[in-house]
């Protein structure tokens, strides 16, 4: 690894600190092995938060357990300085493994489910302990207060309000404030590599149950019918005009009516359909803008069909906007360019969504969230070159989601050491 450690990059004290990583290495690998086979889903990871938080009292951390659920905040002081927030989450999917790899998982949740690390939060949970690990054997070379926090439920969009609904900011109280808080996904990108990116970089999310009401009846009286089927249909249809139409061409948004219910029999009309449909735009004003152009399109639609009853709405699957900071993103990306070279670059805008700014937007700081690879980098280049990236490559969430042992967890703790010592190297 001495092309790493080479401080021709100028980072003197990233380059000192990391040289403890040959000394944790081994370790970090067989907790990750161990992790991966033993996945927990959203809001059960209680196995883990008890490794994690064993983990940070070795390294000296106060310990706050059962924050929001499973949620563990390792704090590490170390004199005066800035506070650092890192975060990382814990859960996995509801996904049958399918990499066939030795340390597959063949974990099954209480309801049957088939569970795995489909989108590598293991990646996350071991490269944050890594740095945690890493910043206590270094304290000489820093100061100030490094936050480690452990967060439950990322996928189910509630894991960071949980947190901050049940202690989480008297815990920062407690230390001042944070001035920074910093996260990370493994992404199917070369390993080794790692991508920032400043401002909107993952989409806000929402999911919407919409159910419209009709008046059942027997399918050959459809003049007794107001049929929710139909008033369904025109939704379906109309909904398509949002992006189309309402949409400025330079702006971005995503609707998708991704599930449509109603009825039991041909030959009746039901008296009410379900339809639930997603979400994804990159700015507050486009977001609000296609909510409400949904209101308004199903509560015509309804009135149009002659519907008994208003409709009704329900939000769920909330995911913020994460709209990286300038500052922030320009002060971590000049350090990772000191450090990789010419393995960190710009990550492209991602579709994907994640609820890790609710953190830093209600903790008051400023934040930035990075990508780094988890896929071979031969593969990658073998893809790349056949044109056949999207083919050929797992990405997060599919069973086949595999990331390379290195130097995907060696690059992910280096991130976070040297974007951390970015605040409190001095
Ligand atoms: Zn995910
Ligand atoms: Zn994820």
């Amino acid at each position: 690894m001495m092309d790493l450690m080479d401080p021709m990059g100028g980072d003197d004290t990233a380059t000192a600190v990391l040289l403890g990583l040959d000394s944790v290495r081994a370790g970090l690998e067989d907790f990750y092995r161990d992790l991966h086979a033993h996945p927990e889903l959203s809001h059960e990871e209680h196995r883990t938060a008890g490794n994690v938080a064993a983990r940070l009292r070795d390294a000296g951390c106060d310990v706050h357990e059962g924050v929001g659920g499973s949620g563990v905040v390792g704090v590490l002081r170390n004199g005066d300085g800035p506070t650092v927030l890192l975060r990382a989450d814990m859960d996995a999917l509801p996904v049958q493994e399918a990499t066939g790899l030795p340390y597959a998982s063949r974990a099954v949740a209480a309801d049957g489910s088939p569970v795995m690390h489909a989108c590598g939060h293991d990646v996350h949970v071991t490269c944050l302990l890594g740095a945690v690990a890493l910043m206590a054997q270094a304290s000489d070379r820093w100061s100030g207060t490094l936050v480690a926090l452990f967060q439950p439920a990322e996928e189910t969009a509630d894991g960071a309000r949980g947190m901050l609904d049940d202690g989480l900011p008297g815990i920062i109280d407690g230390l001042g404030g944070i001035d920074v808080a910093l996260a990370q996904h493994v992404l199917p990108m070369p390993a080794g590599t790692v991508g920032t990116r400043s401002g909107p970089t993952l989409s806000a999310a929402d999911s919407m149950r919409i159910t419209v009401h009709g008046r059942g009846a027997h399918g050959s009286m459809p003049q007794a019918a107001v049929d929710p089927v139909v008033l369904a249909a025109m939704i379906v249809v109309r909904l398509q005009t949002v992006v189309a139409r309402e949409v400025a061409p330079g702006d971005t948004a995503v609707l998708t009516v991704g599930s449509i219910q109603a009825g039991t029999k041909s030959n009746v009309i039901p008296d009410h359909a379900v339809l639930q449909l997603n979400v994804r735009t990159y700015d507050e004003q486009t977001r609000s803008a296609v909510l409400g152009a949904i209101e308004r399109i199903v509560r015509a639609e309804c009135a149009a069909s002659g519907s008994p009853q208003d409709p009704d709405f329900e939000l769920f699957d909330r995911y913020p906007l994460t709209d990286n900071d300038a500052d922030v993103t320009a002060r971590v990306g000049s350090a990772f360019r000191a450090f990789f070279g010419d393995r960190a670059g710009e990550l492209p805008q991602q579709s994907a969504s994640e609820d890790f700014s609710d953190l830093p937007t209600a903790l008051g700081a400023p934040y930035t969230y990075w990508g780094i690879g988890g896929t071979d980098p031969e593969t990658y280049r073998a893809a790349q070159k056949a044109g056949r990236v999207a083919q050929d490559i797992p990405v997060n969430h599919s069973a086949g989601f595999a990331p390379v042992l290195q130097p995907t967890l060696d690059t992910g703790t280096q991130a976070l050491v040297v974007a951390a010592l970015a605040w409190l190297g001095g």
